[in-house]
């Protein structure tokens, strides 16, 4: 397994590390309090755990987590923006979306991306790599820390394909929703992805309450190979026939989100070949007005557009909801923290190079 740092173990390879340095069984409950509940940011910090026992265990299995960078407050909707530092330098961001129902977490699941879908901002510069268990958590625990409200939903839509790190996702979710952590039920968490079919009928099988986004954004497979690369890997029937299993197996009804494009897929006709495709099948529609990126020329539809888009669906019985825009005023939206970040970053050191050689 690649991850064997101290968070991202679960309760049963902790008790197994502790036995293994000749402590007893309690204290890995005890550690597992310290990091899930508590939500401690050091070793130290553990303060009832002997200081040689907490010594041993960090030889083979350090303490990783996120640390805050920058912070972000929208002032129209108390949505926040937080962009982390990684162990490696890395750098991933989370959002927190404060609703009447609770507060909700978008968090990443990689590094970057290998997806490759048109229109998004977290895949320009690639995937840098995967992130464990522990920093997929940390996100939230670090939001929850920062703000001192509780967390009650996680929604896995951040920087990254899920799917594409699919045993760091399916621990994460174990220990997220583990009575001795923050117990946050399978029924609050999502996960969204870009259709990675084989892992759909996967994560139904083992995941059965997980409420599951898949991006669409495309009626047929031709526009969708367009917009997202995936979709040259499966085709839009395969797509369905593994939503159609994951409903049918889990009970859940399964979201599509489509980002709607200007003059590319968002026309009457794109609408009527949505609504037939989608017919039957226990779902809803999330249209979201694409969020323009400066490295692509893709427009938002004007609201009109979305409008009539919207109604088109609903007369032929398709639930359908717009995607209310939060955090609008401080690039809450899909990786564009961590690129204007790191085109910041990139720009200074360019900068210092450049005068450095004359
Ligand atoms: N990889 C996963 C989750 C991350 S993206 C997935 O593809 O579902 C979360 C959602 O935001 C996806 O539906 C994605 O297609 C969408 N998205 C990405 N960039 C966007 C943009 N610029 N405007 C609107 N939606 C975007």
């Amino acid at each position: 397994m690649e991850w064997q740092d101290l968070k991202s173990l679960n309760k049963d390879e902790l008790t197994g590390e502790v036995l293994a340095v000749g402590e007893k069984k309690f204290r890995a409950g005890q550690i597992y309090g310290w990091l899930h509940k508590k939500l401690v940011r050091s070793a130290e910090e553990m303060t009832n755990v002997p200081a040689a026992c907490k010594a041993r265990l960090l030889e083979n299995h350090p303490f990783y987590g996120v640390t805050e960078v920058e912070r972000y407050e929208s002032r129209i909707d108390g949505t926040m923006k937080f962009l982390f530092e990684l162990h490696d330098g890395n750098m991933v961001e989370s959002v927190l979306m404060r609703y009447k129902h609770g507060n909700s977490v978008c968090i990443s699941s990689q590094a970057g991306c290998r997806m490759g879908c048109r229109f998004c901002a977290s895949t320009l510069l690639g995937l840098a790599r995967n992130l464990y268990p522990s920093e997929m958590l940390d996100q939230i625990y670090a939001i929850q820390r920062a703000t001192g409200e509780r967390v009650s939903h996680v929604v896995v839509m951040g920087t990254g394909e899920p799917f594409d790190n699919f045993e760091a996702l399916c621990r994460m979710i174990e220990m997220l929703s583990d009575p001795d952590g923050l117990n946050i039920g399978h029924r609050n968490i999502t996960v969204s992805t870009c259709g990675i079919v084989p892992k759909i009928y996967e994560f139904a099988d083992r995941n059965p309450q997980i409420t599951l986004a898949i991006s669409l954004h495309a009626p047929n497979d031709e526009m969708r190979r367009e917009l997202m690369p995936i979709a040259k890997r499966y085709s839009i029937r395969q797509l369905m026939e593994g939503a159609a299993y994951y409903t049918r197996t889990t009970g859940r009804r399964i979201t599509f989100e489509y980002s709607l494009v200007k003059g590319v897929n968002d026309g009457r006709e794109h609408a009527d070949e949505l609504a037939a495709l989608l017919k039957g099948l226990n779902c809803h529609v999330n249209l979201i007005p694409v969020n323009p990126i400066r490295e692509r020329d893709y427009r938002q539809s004007d609201q009109a557009g979305v409008a009539a888009f919207m109604q088109r669906l609903e007369k032929k019985h398709i639930p359908v909801t717009v995607r209310r825009e939060m955090g609008r005023d401080i690039q809450a939206a899909c990786g564009q923290l961590r690129k204007s970040y790191k085109d910041k970053m990139d720009h200074h050191h360019n900068n210092t190079e450049g005068s450095g050689k004359v």
